[in-house]
């Protein structure tokens, strides 16, 4: 927990979980000013504690901060936040197969008015809670629903922001495919050409037969997941030719009926990376439940998670020791 009062962050301490007393005028009650990130920290097999490109996360943070008229945390104090917890929480980071320590950053405007305008008070605290395989073990395609109704962000709004009114705005479309045998939602830009944005809360790549490994350009509007960028430098460094552009819903569409799209696959913090099977809507479904995970995505995850776990070395040095 650290708190700011008049732009500087102090009182940073470790406090034990519990419920947190707030004025029911504090400002994030009602106007909704919070921002966060997600992390995992992986026990290595020497017991040591390691996280992935924290600093993306603090970055990432503070663009979220400078969007929500939040103060800025510097990233020694981000990183200092995280250390210190694992610290003390180190018994409780677990050590079996794709099991993490899910850290969770995030910062709350606690100054207690009630007018409109940027609270000058502000807290920022870490919980962390062991998390389980997210697959339960076992990886297969996921299927996706596709959002007709309801946009995620527009441009000029809190879309790219890590800010809680993001996904409180996609919950309605979440409940929909759920309803529709979906985990997941995926969100286009019907202002722009069906563009294809992201999942409810992972980024989405293609991989097409000649070998280019395309994901939607950043445009405002999707969150710059540091999964997605670690896949694009893995990506190139593996020679596929990769493409940062706009992939509409008629090139998804038309490329799995032709071949020229192989493989699609999600990716982010949660899941790092899962293979998608079809896209369901309610007028057309593109790919298969049963399409088999693809050997670009499988190789690509295998990878990634294997550095992350300490099992394939870290030649980036993407990883940061926590404990
Ligand atoms: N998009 C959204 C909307 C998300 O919530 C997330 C998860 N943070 C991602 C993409 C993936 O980002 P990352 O790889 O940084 O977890």
């Amino acid at each position: 927990v650290a708190e700011s009062g008049e732009g500087a962050w102090e009182n940073a301490r470790i406090e034990p979980y519990g419920p947190i007393a707030m004025d029911p005028a504090a400002s994030v009650l009602h106007y909704g000013q919070e921002i966060f990130e997600g992390l995992k920290a992986y026990r290595h097999g020497d017991g040591s504690v390691w996280t992935f490109r924290p600093e993306a996360n603090a970055a990432r943070l503070n663009a979220s901060a400078r969007r929500l008229a939040l103060p800025e945390l510097p990233e020694e104090l981000f990183l200092e936040s995280l250390s210190r917890l694992v610290a003390v929480d180190r018994d409780w980071v677990p050590s079996g197969d794709g099991e993490s320590l899910y850290l969770r950053p995030f910062m709350i405007a606690t100054e207690a008015f009630l007018g409109v305008r940027p609270a000058r008070e502000v807290s920022y605290r870490v919980i962390a809670s062991p998390a389980g395989n997210y697959f339960g073990g076992e990886l297969k395609p996921v299927s996706i629903w596709l959002s007709t109704k309801y946009a995620r962000a527009g441009r000029g709004g809190t879309g790219e922001a890590k800010c809680g009114g993001n996904y409180a705005a996609s919950l309605i479309a979440q409940m929909e495919g759920e309803a529709n045998g979906c985990k997941q939602v995926l969100f286009l830009d019907e202002f722009n050409d069906n563009a294809v944005e992201e999942l409810g809360g992972m980024n989405v790549f293609f991989v097409f037969k000649d070998g280019r490994l395309v994901t939607p350009a950043l445009s405002g509007t999707i969150l710059h997941g540091i999964t997605r960028d670690s896949v694009l430098q893995l990506g190139r460094d593996r020679g596929l030719t990769v493409e940062e552009r706009k992939i509409t819903l008629d090139e998804w569409r038309d490329g799995v009926a032709s071949g020229d799209i192989t493989e699609v696959f999600a990716c982010g913090t949660a899941a790092v990376i899962t293979p998608v099977g079809e896209l369901k809507s309610e007028t057309e479904t593109i790919g298969s439940p049963e399409a088999a995970a693809g050997e670009v995505t499988m190789s690509i995850r295998r990878e990634l998670l294997g550095i992350q776990t300490g099992a394939v070395e870290d030649s980036r040095g993407w990883l940061t020791r926590l404990a």
